[in-house]
């Protein structure tokens, strides 16, 4: 990316908002959440489809950086989720945002390889979120993208990095069942991930992409192998 392409990318509203204060999304410690407008995925459970859908933002990387400037000694991190954050090439914010003594969390789908092996490789991130969206074999129906390729090898490069992280899974019992989420389980053993595997249950919120509504049944939680991992239920 060229100067001028980067310096563009500072100015262009990008961020759809701001949340300025959580306790929840950041392990230990009080950050603020930016939303990047736009997705490369379609999760039909997804209910942040006006973020996913927003082509402009309210703020602009700058803006961002002013904000976090007014928050120097109050916040400790910065979470960068969206949409998706990895959706663009974040190198020259990101270095920014350490300059100013932040830590930070990005929340991925993993599906952008290459940006997030920048930002990671470069030290730029604390903390990786990383979202296992399906197997292989449901991952186009469930996201409608083609991207579970580029996912493993975000997933096998986080695994052989030292960055702390976290896989987690969203679960619409309609959409995922004990079987799918075992198939998850096994991969990521095979795979040699050992931290906590988190599900948090589908939400029912006013509107998702695949407008679809709450299931009629949960998963049931005895025949998930949690011998492999502890699994954490959020
Ligand atoms: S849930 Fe899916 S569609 Fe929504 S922001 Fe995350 S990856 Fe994109």
């Amino acid at each position: 990316m060229s100067i001028n392409s980067e310096n563009s990318l500072l100015s262009n509203k990008i961020v759809y908002d701001i949340t300025k204060f959580t306790h929840l999304d950041y392990p230990d410690k009080l950050a603020c959440i930016v939303w990047f407008c736009g997705c490369n995925m379609r999760c039909a459970y997804c209910y942040n489809d006006d973020i996913v859908y927003a082509n402009k933002g309210n703020f602009s990387l700058e803006d961002v950086l002013e904000f976090l400037k007014s928050r120097q000694g109050l916040l400790d991190g910065v979470v960068l989720s969206g949409g998706e954050a990895t959706n663009y090439n974040l190198t020259s914010f990101v270095k920014k945002v350490k300059e100013l003594g932040f830590a930070i969390k990005l929340d991925t789908n993993g599906t952008n390889f290459n940006n997030l092996f920048k930002l990671c490789s470069l030290g730029f991130i604390d903390y990786v979120a990383l979202d296992y969206k399906a197997p292989e074999y449901k991952f186009k129906a469930l996201t409608l993208s083609n991207r579970f390729g580029e996912f493993s090898k975000s997933l096998n490069y986080l695994l052989e990095s030292s960055i702390a992280f976290e896989v987690r899974t969203t679960v619409h019992a309609d959409l995922l069942d004990e079987q799918d989420i075992n198939e998850i389980i096994v991969d990521l053993a095979k795979r040699g991930y050992k931290r906590d595997y988190f599900i948090q249950e589908f939400l029912t919120t006013k509107s998702n992409i695949g407008n679809i509504k709450a299931p009629e049944k949960s998963i049931n939680k005895v025949h998930l192998l949690n011998d492999r991992l502890n699994i954490v239920f959020r």
